[in-house]
């Protein structure tokens, strides 16, 4: 028996769909090389763009029109707004929340999947707790680089943004459970862990003390990898930008396993639209905790997320966040044209910017990272940086990432790429481009 998985959206979703397939495999279940093969097909949905949730559809109508449709199983989990809930029960057969993912072998079986006689489910299914799906053990995609979730839902409900409504509250793992599962990869010679959540800063405020936990938890996260005697690096996303504590840059500054880069989402440089964005910072808070990034780890990369065109956007507004972008000096910028989804309070705003408007002003941050991120890379040339390789990139060629996460493409001649992966390269770099670097092999762990 078969299975073919689909996922769609960001990190949380690709861990997601990491557990999903150990259930499926705990089941017998091997993967499919392509969907045609498969008996049961699934999709981890996201609902943050128009275009992922209609991807999910477009997935279940080509499904549904196969030949053998009665033969094959179909289900849908990951981030399903409300409204989309019950045209997705018609269009799949089974749909479930994440956290029921324990239950998917009994779904299976009351969908019509009849289960060999010889079945024994090698993970054990827990209590009905929301936090039980994070016991399984994920059948993880890469041997060296771990999602590890920390936090499940969000709180802040951001004007533009579905996770609340798909999600739900915030939830945090345990962190005992958080760093067993770090030390037991760490052991079988994981190099990278990036621990997940939506907002990783809130980790711990839903427990009685209501206090935030993320530093100690981070702090006791390095500690394990230092103790360990292994090189290993510690990453983390997303924080928000209200809930960033100093003492998370502290621990960075002090601790060589915490990787030296922060994903810090500015959304916008102008405090009227962070307003109506419901982020609850002003741009005098987010420069304040750049500043914090500066003097506290000089060095660090700093990447950040900007939406262009939100409602109500003038070009005054825009103006400052492209004043914003140029002044603060980014890493790396992920930018997206504001699209309204169904549910947010952002929906209930006109969405007025033309979308001519909104792909050119979409343009003109381009343009300034493009020429600022040649500028800004330029300081690595000459240097040597310990990278950790990836993947191949090409004959004599692999992909790796810098410890702030830049890409970089380092040549070795004469060796087989694929034997790098997995490893601390160090490398010299040759030349800077707006996006990577390039580098020369000098020595390997
Ligand atoms: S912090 Fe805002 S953008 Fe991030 S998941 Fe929560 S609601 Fe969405």
């Amino acid at each position: 028996m078969q299975y073919f998985l689909v996922t769609y959206g960001c990190q949380m979703n690709r861990s997601d769909a990491e557990r999903v397939a150990a259930v499926l495999e705990g089941m017998g279940f091997s993967p499919a090389a392509n969907e045609s093969e498969a008996n049961v097909l699934g999709v981890v949905a996201c609902s943050v763009r128009q275009k992922s949730a209609d991807r999910v559809y477009g997935r279940s109508l080509a499904w549904n029109e196969r030949s053998d449709r009665g033969q094959i199983i179909t289900f849908v989990t990951g981030c399903v707004l409300e409204r989309d809930r019950g045209k997705l029960a018609k269009l799949f057969d089974i749909q479930f929340p994440i956290q029921d993912l324990p239950k998917l072998p009994e779904l299976l079986i009351s969908g019509g999947f009849a289960l060999s006689a010889d079945f024994v489910f090698r993970q054990s299914v827990m209590s009905d707790a929301r936090t039980d799906y994070w016991k399984i053990a994920p059948l993880a995609a890469s041997a060296h680089q771990a999602w590890i979730p920390i936090q499940n839902g969000c709180n802040r409900f951001c004007a533009y943004c579905a996770v609340p409504y798909t999600r739900g509250r915030e939830v945090s793992r345990d962190p005992k459970e958080i760093l067993d599962e770090i030390a037991c990869l760490l052991e079988r010679g994981y190099r990278s862990f990036t621990l997940l959540g939506q907002n990783v800063n809130s980790y711990g405020r839903d427990w009685s003390s209501g206090e935030p936990a993320f530093a100690r938890l981070l702090g006791d996260a390095a500690r394990l990898i230092e103790k360990s005697g292994r090189e290993a690096l510690i990453y983390f996303t997303s924080p928000h930008p209200s809930d960033m504590q100093r003492e998370v840059f502290e621990l960075m500054a002090a601790h060589p396993a915490i990787a030296r880069q922060a994903h810090l989402p500015m959304q916008s440089g102008d405090d009227a639209v962070l307003r109506r964005m419901h982020r609850s910072y002003t741009m005098e808070r987010y420069r304040e905790i750049v500043g914090w990034v500066r003097e506290l780890v000089p060095d660090a990369a700093l990447f950040t997320d900007i939406i262009v065109g939100f409602p109500g956007e003038t070009e005054e507004e825009f103006e400052h966040t492209r004043e914003a972008v140029q002044d603060l000096a980014f890493d790396m910028v992920f930018t997206a044209v504001y699209s309204p989804r169904a549910g947010t309070a952002g929906a209930k705003l006109p969405d007025d910017i033309p979308r001519e408007e909104k792909s050119r002003r979409l343009g003109v941050l381009q343009d300034l990272l493009k020429t600022m991120g040649a500028e800004k890379k330029k300081r690595f040339i000459g240097t040597t940086q310990r990278v950790l390789v990836d993947g191949a990139a090409g004959a004599d060629i692999v992909s790796a990432r810098t410890n702030g996460l830049i890409p970089v493409h380092v040549r070795i001649p004469g060796v087989n790429p694929a034997e790098f992966i997995g490893q601390f390269i160090d490398v010299r770099v040759i030349s800077a481009s707006a996006l990577s670097l390039a580098a020369e092999y000098t020595a390997a762990s």
